[in-house]
């Protein structure tokens, strides 16, 4: 009992700050997209090649978050494109006062901040951020079993991507399964089908990604 109330303050707190967030993102009308995962799905990979994309055409930044280390964070500079890097020291999630600092930290007026969280896909969803929108990446490794164990990243998320596409042929997975699993829990969601290796499927990827930019852009 103590628990449960202990997390719902937790969670009232940083919906407030993450109220915050939101009205300091719509001024500058920053679109925020934040990307959760298990880890292993290649979601760093997909960054870095949706990035590749759009750093010609967007202002770009990147929130990285991760438990200890700033290996994805390395990758991202190497980009080119201006990064934070988040230790949780262990914690299991982002939270919006993470986030507000490392943006305020950024110090950049960006058209797109992809807020990367840690690889989880349980507290996660529960954590607003002050976000636009949460963003799912699956991989066709991880079996067909995903959306129906974790219902609630499902059902929070905007849009869902399945990388590592090129890797089907070598497993069991069922697209089929997936969009119909998927489906339920969110119909509404779009489903993207990439590979991050390949490059294969990015274009629709990106250029929903980019009606989102300017549907953002023209409310700010
Ligand atoms: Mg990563
Ligand atoms: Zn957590």
């Amino acid at each position: 009992m103590v628990q449960v109330r202990m997390e719902a303050s937790i969670l009232g707190a940083n919906d407030l700050l993450a109220r915050k967030n939101r009205g300091i993102f719509a001024r500058q009308g920053t679109l925020v997209v934040n990307l959760m995962s298990s880890p292993g799905s290649g979601k760093t990979t997909v960054l870095e090649r949706s990035i590749d994309y759009l750093h010609d055409r967007l202002r770009l930044g990147v929130i990285e978050g991760d438990l200890y280390t700033d290996q994805d964070a390395r990758r991202i500079e190497k980009k080119g494109v201006p990064v934070k890097q988040i230790n949780t020291e262990g914690a299991c999630h982002l939270d919006a006062k993470m986030v507000g600092e490392a943006f305020e930290s950024i110090g950049e007026k960006l058209d797109l901040l992809f807020i990367e969280n840690v690889g989880n896909l349980v507290c996660p969803a529960e954590f607003d951020l002050g976000e636009d929108f949460k963003a799912v990446v699956m991989s066709t490794t991880e079996g067909n079993d995903k959306p129906s164990k974790y219902p609630l990243v499902f059902r929070e998320a905007r849009v869902v991507l399945l990388n590592k596409i090129d890797l089907l042929p070598f497993t069991d997975f069922s697209v089929e399964q997936f969009r119909e699993d998927v489906a339920k829990i969110n119909p509404h969601a779009p489903v993207f089908m990439v590979s991050g290796r390949t490059g294969e499927g990015f274009e629709a990827w990106i250029e929903w990604l980019l009606e989102e930019v300017r549907k953002k852009r023209a409310e700010a």
